[in-house]
């Protein structure tokens, strides 16, 4: 679970921003929604969405559960067109589901299960369609591209990939190096202020080339599984020198603010580990969310940012 609870402060070390990161945990629960996960079917209770630009149906990337208060489950679908013909880095959907947490209730008696979790029904009625759904996603790319040419073929059933989450480990201590990686820190939490302000329509011209793949390179290095990186509020990690972007506020007015990251390690494990073929090539994808999480909008906003050269 990520918890959306951190408070960014400015004058701290750049490094003291909370960065949880969610990895493969190895392991695949069944029907459990209170785990983030890499592929999946789409929720029955919601559509599936198809790609605004060549109208095919969207890969579900990515399921982040990060719930902002006891209330209720919520969950981020992160949809993103596969297909190769539509490269365009914005074919990217977010949908926020939040369905009530119905706390468990006396069972006289009790089946012989060691799980505990909380009743997900709904949820897991979307889990019971993962499969179906991943199959029809994958039929349809199997015949798009038998029109075209033949191609590796899928050989076995898409599969999700549970996360784990953890705090970003702190770099390690290298003689030689830890010189060059402060260095590397400061250059980068500079301009990663500046990059802040490019958002919000200031900022300066970025003549340091290099240094934020470089940096971006160094904190992939910590946890090189990362597959998501989570810190609500905070700040993206750029792969690339930051560019001016405008994030669009939420229907209900309010800005949104930064939420998670997905990083290349998810393309892997959608290729290798969910046995999907994969055309979608990125360096990052920075998804912003309604800091209120209200309930005028379910759709919040992706930016994919092009491949590291
Ligand atoms: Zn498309
Ligand atoms: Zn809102």
């Amino acid at each position: 679970m990520f918890t959306p609870c951190i408070d960014v402060d400015e004058d701290e070390e750049e490094n003291d921003q909370i960065v949880s990161l969610g990895y493969p945990s190895g392991f695949q629960t069944e029907g459990d929604c209170t785990v983030s996960r890499i592929a999946g079917g789409c929720p029955e209770d919601v559509v599936h969405p198809r790609c605004p630009h060549c109208h095919e149906m969207m890969l579900l990337v990515a399921q982040i559960y990060a719930p902002v208060d006891e209330i209720n489950h919520r969950h981020l679908l992160i949809f993103g067109c596969n297909f190769p013909t539509c490269h365009l880095l914005t074919s990217w959907v977010v949908i926020r589901v939040e369905t009530p947490i119905i706390q468990q209730q006396v069972v006289v008696s009790p089946p012989p299960t060691s799980k505990s979790i909380f009743d997900t029904s709904l949820w897991v009625q979307g889990s019971n369609n993962d499969l179906e759904d991943l199959l029809n996603l994958r039929d349809l790319n199997l015949s798009k591209k038998s029109k075209k040419k033949k191609k590796n073929k899928i050989t076995s059933r898409a599969l999700t990939v549970d996360l784990e989450v953890d705090g970003e480990p702190l770099p390690t201590v290298d003689v030689n190096g830890i010189a060059h990686v402060d260095a590397l820190m400061r250059r980068y939490r500079e301009q990663e202020l500046e990059s802040a302000e490019i958002v919000s329509g200031g900022g300066k011209e970025d003549e340091e080339k290099g240094s934020h793949a470089q940096y971006f390179q160094s904190r992939m290095e910590r946890m090189p599984e990362q597959c998501l990186r989570y810190a609500y509020n905070g700040f993206p990690l750029w792969p690339c020198e930051p560019f001016d972007f405008k994030v669009p506020p939420c229907s209900c007015g309010l800005n949104r603010v930064f939420e998670s990251q997905l990083v290349p390690g998810i393309l892997w494990q959608l290729e290798f580990k969910c046995k999907l073929e994969i055309f979608m090539d990125w360096s990052s994808v920075f998804i912003y969310s309604c800091p209120a999480s209200c309930n005028s909008s379910c759709t919040e906003y992706a930016l994919a940012i092009s491949p590291i050269k």
